[in-house]
């Protein structure tokens, strides 16, 4: 979203600098070629949507419009609704709900053994589950659990996203960004289809979706399908005895 419009061909922004035109002023990436200036990776120049949020939203949500009912792979149909929190700013609830989209829809994901789909429906419409993008503080009501502020968790048919997690992900989750949001997700509706947790396998094999990989690898890598090599990949039942780090703003202990 944030980069959508903003390229400028090189050949041109360099005409622009040789011309003296003066720098745009609405943040596009030629100001990277500006001269008497010392060099500066262009990457930096990119625009970064500013994201913000406080400790605990109102529980007030935006919703995400039902998608198109296109054919799906078959099986049973699960309906959810994608919902975030008014104050989170800078995430576009379209944004997220597409990231949640393709991410369910996956070949790897929920879909690859053939007996479910899923279908985003309305806010006022029936569904099966509901997936929340919401602050910490709302996160613990929703959850109704230790009350961490950090982690995401699933609640009933409620599926609650740690805005807190989906924004900066986890130390040493060395894929980054995008594998962490597939796996909470992956994670979380995991548990909706009556998954619990697993084990890590064994030293240096990929880490089991079910695995608890916000709170600690214990030797595995990180991994965010269900599926590997189009079988469900899986551990042994248990968990860790790992404790959540502390929420945001917290004194450190
Ligand atoms: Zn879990």
């Amino acid at each position: 979203m944030p980069l959508r419009g903003t390229a400028v061909p090189t050949a041109l922004a360099l005409a622009l600098v040789a011309g003296c035109a003066p720098p745009p002023s609405s943040g596009d990436n030629v100001v990277a070629a500006a001269p008497r200036r010392p060099a500066v990776a262009p990457a930096s120049k990119v625009p970064v949507q500013k994201i913000s949020y406080p400790a605990t939203g109102s529980g007030t949500y935006a919703a995400a419009p039902k998608e198109f009912a296109g054919p799906r792979s078959g099986g049973e149909v699960l309906r959810y609704r994608v919902l975030v929190e008014q104050e989170i700013n800078g995430i576009a609830v379209g944004e997220f709900a597409e990231t949640v989209r393709s991410t369910l829809a996956d070949p790897r994901g929920w879909t690859a053994g053939g007996d479910r789909s899923f279908r985003r429906v309305g806010r006022g419409a029936q569904a099966d589950f509901t997936i929340y993008l919401v602050t910490p503080g709302t996160r613990d009501d929703l959850c109704q659990d230790d009350a961490n502020g950090y982690t995401s968790c699933r609640n009933g048919e409620a599926v609650v996203i740690n805005v807190a997690r989906w924004v900066k992900g986890v130390p040493r989750y060395a894929p980054g960004l995008e594998t962490y949001r597939q796996y909470v997700i992956n994670h979380e509706v995991g548990h909706r289809l009556g998954y619990g947790h697993q084990l890590c396998p064994g030293k240096g094999e990929p880490a089991p979706v079910m695995q608890q990989q916000t709170l600690g690898m214990h030797g595995c890598k990180p991994h965010s399908w269900p599926y590997r090599d189009d079988e469900l990949y899986t551990g042994a039942a248990g968990q860790y005895n790992d404790s959540a780090p502390p929420r945001e703003g917290a004194a450190q202990p």
